[in-house]
Formats: structure tokens, sequence, C-alpha cells
């Protein structure tokens, strides 16, 4: 795979004057066919070797209001993440806090009402991060795991987990091995429980049905009958989790 930087108004667009330039990266591979690919701040089109200059620019040119509107839904998502510092918001259990970092020689989190509390001494934004991530994991293990445990059991594959995994992941919430692992990214815990249980479902099921079947969805749809929503909801709202 190869990558060159151009900028899409160098491809000509006719009436370019009332629109923005936006950095367009172009990623050449053995693919056969063209695609975009957009974050917040750039959009990558991915293509075959052989792909003119020509052809690049009409697929941009083509797509064009795809790609503006792209941009924008990404750059809301990208200021929407979480930031771990003082008075910033934060999306916990589907309700909206405030971060409040508190002076106290005992380090902990706690919610009260609508604030995020994050107490600790002299705290900085790195160690109100590390709090944070201690204080999910801690509830990952509390919960997620005991959960998993007995939904297996109920299925009656409990035999089936080595173990279960805790682990904050780029972009997956949960997965499972063939060899019975099961891993959660702890992340999750920032959602309310329904999605939770959701996604301990889903990996857990795997456990009997190693794919994405009909009989998989079915056996979800047995154990956490408003499934649909709950993906709705994920994604909708879990570019807020990451931090
Ligand atoms: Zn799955």
């Amino acid at each position: 795979m190869s990558r060159s930087k151009v900028v899409a108004l160098n491809f000509g667009a006719g009436n370019s004057k009332l629109r923005k330039a936006f950095p367009c990266e172009v990623e050449r591979s053995k693919r056969k066919t063209l695609a975009l690919h957009v974050t917040h701040k750039k959009v990558v089109v991915r293509c075959p070797y052989q792909a003119s200059r020509a052809e690049l620019a009409e697929f941009v040119n083509d797509n064009r209001d795809w790609i503006e509107r792209r941009l924008l839904e990404e750059s809301q998502r990208y200021r929407q993440s979480l930031r771990i510092e003082r008075n910033a918001k934060i999306f916990y259990r589907a309700r909206e806090l405030t971060i409040e970092f508190k002076e106290g020689r005992k380090e902990r989190v706690l919610v009260n009402g609508d604030r995020f509390i994050i107490q600790g001494h002299k705290l900085t934004n790195a160690r109100a991060r590390v709090l944070v991530e201690d204080y999910l994991i801690d509830k990952a293990s509390n919960y997620i795991v005991p959960r998993a445990k007995g939904l297996a059991r109920y299925l009656g594959v409990d035999h089936k987990i080595t173990e279960v995994r805790l682990r904050k992941t780029k972009t997956k919430w949960g997965h499972c091995t063939s060899t019975g692992v099961l891993q959660y990214n702890w992340l999750i815990m920032l959602a309310p429980c329904s999605i939770i249980d959701y996604m301990i479902s889903h990996e857990v099921c795997h456990l009997v049905h190693m794919d994405h079947s009909h009989r998989f969805w079915n056996l979800v749809e047995s154990v956490c009958p408003d499934y649909e929503h709950y993906i709705e909801w994920l994604q909708a709202h879990e570019h807020r989790f990451w931090f």
C-alpha cells in the first residue's frame, strides 16, 4: 500500500468557490474498486494502484455532498468525545454530568447528582484519567464478569469459558474466541446497564453460535428481547465513551 497527499480542490470542482477545501489522502493498494473513508479531519480515497488522477478527481467530485455531510458529522462526533478534565461533560449512564476535581487525600471517583466527582491530592488531568480508568475497570470486574458467567451457566455453556478479559480496545465492545475467551471493553461501564447487559449477552451467545446467523440472533433475542434498540443506541452514542 502507498499513501500520497493531495488537496481535493486541486481536482478542480466546477463550483469550487462556494465549497471548502478538505485534506484528501490517496491510499493505493491491490484493491479493485474506489472507496471513501471520512474521519473528523480528512478524507481518504482508497483506490487500485493504477487509478488515474482524473478518475480520482471525478470520484471525489461526484461524492462531494456526501463527503461534506460526513465531515460535518465526524467533526461533531469528535467534539463530543470524552476529555477527562475539570468542568468537561461526561455522558455517564445516558445522563450528561459535569466533571469536578475535588481536593482530598483519598483518591476516589463518585457520582453525586449531576456531578462526576474525581477526588485526589493536587489532581492533574493525567492522574484524573487514571482514576477514572481504575474506577471503570473495577466496576467492570464486579459487574460484567459474574453476569457473563451466570448467563453462560443459564445457557449451559459455562464449561466453555476459559477466561473473561477486560480490555480497552480501539473500536470493539466485545469479542469471543473459539477457545472460549470472552473479552469486554471496560469503557462500556459508562453506558446504561441495559446496554452493558446486551454486550454481555452478545458475547456469551457466541459460546453457543460462533457466527452472526439467524440462530445466533434468535438466541440473543431470547435473553435480551430489546437488543435491536440497544444496538441503535450504541451506534448513536458510543463515540462519547472513548478517552
Ligand atoms: Zn458478535
